[in-house]
């Protein structure tokens, strides 16, 4: 059994689809398969997205509503079901958001999520190393098996590939497709014809100024919300396309009918075994979701319900389109047909009233770090409040603003990503995500005067806002606001108890207005969470021999020249030594008899 996902895919970049961008793979594949057109992922981004495929639940069920997030113990996946059917099974990832870490490796007996490629926090895998580590592992396994083989490729940046050059507005973009098809082409190609079930399809699609939004994951239009879907599977049954509009929560109940495997009962999809024998089935309708606006930006979060022919957008201001006569979604007709909208806005109450985030984000600051260099900006980590939020439509023009505010500060073009921030706030003032970047921008262009009220408001505005709370106390620490530097410390800290820097920092300003005990604490977190981490070993011998404990502190100081020396920091490792001799002169023979620490015992004289 083999699932294809290919990241941020357009049905109109595929040659069967729409004509206009050569992929003969896959419209090969087309030929022999059933085609749906109208396969509506539930939300817009990669791993919740992923998350609904792989358990054939709505993202509130499963829990996962954001890149990030972890996915909990609980509902079954396809491997875990696969496996248990005697399938070995095998996932192949090419893009950051699916790393193990994330929790879908869950099932599998090989999880391989080797990225090599990219840049300055991106992480990605060519298609075509992805093929070569999926064929090594299903030349290596018997029959049954199951495959998961993603591509990321066409997820920006776009990359133009000098073999598939593609013209247009979307040249880059629609070559990254092509590039992609052609690694496809070499998978299928390489296994075994026969009874292969084969299904492929994709994450979400991808948006190029349609709606005024561009990439993916800020609105549910069908723009981004339509994927293709491909199945290919034993039997007579002719290729065709079907018109019934699906899910990718269906996918895996059709895997499991379609492999004579128990579809568990309490999923949100159903199985298309019948659609794929040529049946219309009755239509359902289905949820959508993005909470990226509230994550992001504090703006509302977006719910929708979509039929085969209407769909509702929950927003603060409604949106309703007739798909039938208007597949683009520009005229809005929720006062046209109020009975309908009603009628769908029940549909989608049980989800409506559900405003948390769902299960617990990695809080791991370089995890976080990487799915920001992806476009990923999450500044919420708290349940989507009661009351009135901006609408996301009305926020166009401040998203666009941020996005290049953001791109700037990547850059190190701080002035003038603060200039753009600060042209965000003077409209709306309290947007959380301009406030903490701003302030950061200021920490990084060495303004921390100007940074320090920006972030006071930040941390206003959310309060459970880790690294607002952090930057805060950067700021304050280096204007010497120390007392309310400390407590700003310490609010990171209860936020985020394994955070080292911030334990590390918090001692060190304790240290400096002579709260000694305190800071002596402080630093032994740090320490206990990175007892190897030399620096920290001297800062705290350093408050020790202030209190007194000369005992502790040449401890630590032959412990941090260890590690120095280790680091290749000889000058490093022997100023520590000579301080611990200093501190404890009887610890020599100890050093004498370290093989790590003996040979810089040589220069140093003592008394
Ligand atoms: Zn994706």
């Amino acid at each position: 059994m083999l699932l294809i996902t290919i990241d941020t895919l357009r049905p109109d970049a595929l040659g069967w689809i729409a004509g206009a961008n050569d992929t003969p793979a896959i419209d090969a594949l087309a030929r022999e398969s059933a085609r749906f057109r109208t396969a509506v992922t539930p939300v817009p981004l990669t791993l919740p997205a992923h998350v609904s495929l792989a358990t054939g639940l709505l993202p509130h069920r499963h829990g996962v509503r954001d890149n990030g997030q972890v996915l909990a113990a609980g509902p079954a996946t396809l491997a875990e079901t696969l496996r248990a059917g005697g399938y070995a099974t095998g996932a192949f990832v090419s893009g950051y958001p699916l790393r193990a870490l994330f929790g879908l490796d869950r099932g599998f007996d090989r999880y391989d999520d080797v990225l090599p490629g990219g840049t300055e926090g991106w992480m990605e895998r060519p298609a075509a190393d992805t093929t070569a580590a999926a064929l090594t592992w299903l030349r290596s396994v018997k029959a049954p098996w199951f495959a998961w083989v993603h591509y990321y490729d066409p997820h920006d940046p776009y990359t133009a590939h000098e073999a598939f050059p593609r013209s247009g507005p979307r040249a880059a973009y629609d070559s990254e497709v092509a590039y992609v098809d052609h690694a496809v082409g070499a998978l299928l190609a390489a296994l075994p014809r026969g009874p292969l079930v084969t299904v492929l399809t994709a994450d979400h699609a991808e948006s190029f100024g349609e709606h005024g939004e561009w990439l993916h994951g800020f609105f549910v239009y069908d723009t981004t919300m339509i994927v293709p879907l491909l199945v290919r599977f034993p039997g007579r049954v002719p290729s065709a396309d079907r018109e019934a509009m699906v899910g990718l929560i269906d996918v895996a109940p059709t895997i499991y009918e379609l492999l004579g495997l128990p579809v568990g009962r309490d999923v949100d999809g159903a199985s298309l075994v019948p659609a794929l024998l040529g049946d219309t089935p009755p239509a359902d309708a289905t949820r959508l979701e993005t909470l990226q606006p509230w994550l992001a930006f504090g703006w509302s979060p977006l719910r929708a319900v979509r039929t085969a022919q209407w769909k509702l957008i929950d927003a603060p201001r409604p949106e309703l389109y007739d798909l039938r006569r208007d597949p683009e979604e520009t005229r809005n007709v929720i006062d046209q047909h109020e009975a309908e909208a009603h009628r769908l806005r029940g549909e989608l109450a049980p989800v409506a009233s559900n405003r948390s985030l769902g299960t617990e984000r990695v809080s791991d600051p370089a995890v976080q770090a990487r799915l920001e260099a992806l476009g990923y900006l999450s500044t919420a980590t708290a349940a989507v409040p009661p009351g009135d939020l901006p609408d996301p439509k009305d926020r166009l023009r401040e998203r666009r603003t941020l996005l290049e505010a953001e791109a700037l500060l990547r850059k190190g073009a701080y002035d003038d990503a603060v200039a753009r921030f600060d042209a965000v706030l003077a409209s709306d003032p309290d947007n959380r995500f301009a406030l903490l970047r701003a302030g950061m921008a200021l920490l990084k262009a060495g303004d921390p005067k100007s940074a320090a009220p920006r972030l006071e408001r930040a941390v206003t505005v959310a309060p459970e806002l880790a690294e607002a709370h952090y930057a805060l106390a950067d700021a304050l620490t280096r204007t010497r606001r120390y007392e309310a530097a400390i407590a700003e410390w310490q609010a990171t800290t209860r936020l985020q108890p394994r955070r080292v820097a911030a334990w590390s920092n918090l001692g060190t300003v304790l240290g400096l207005v002579g709260r000694l005990p305190d800071a002596r604490a402080a630093l032994e977190r740090a320490v206990a969470l990175a007892p190897e981490d030399p620096r920290l070993l001297v800062n705290l011998a350093l408050v020790e021999r202030r209190v007194g404990d000369d005992a502790a502190a040449a401890g630590h100081l032959l412990a941090a020249a260890r590690g120095l020396e280790a680091g290749g920091d000889r000058a490093g490792a022997a100023r520590a030594l000579a301080d611990a001799l200093a501190a404890a002169p009887e610890l020599r023979a100890r050093a004498a008899a370290d093989p790590r620490l003996a040979p810089l015992l040589q220069p140093l004289r003592f008394p």
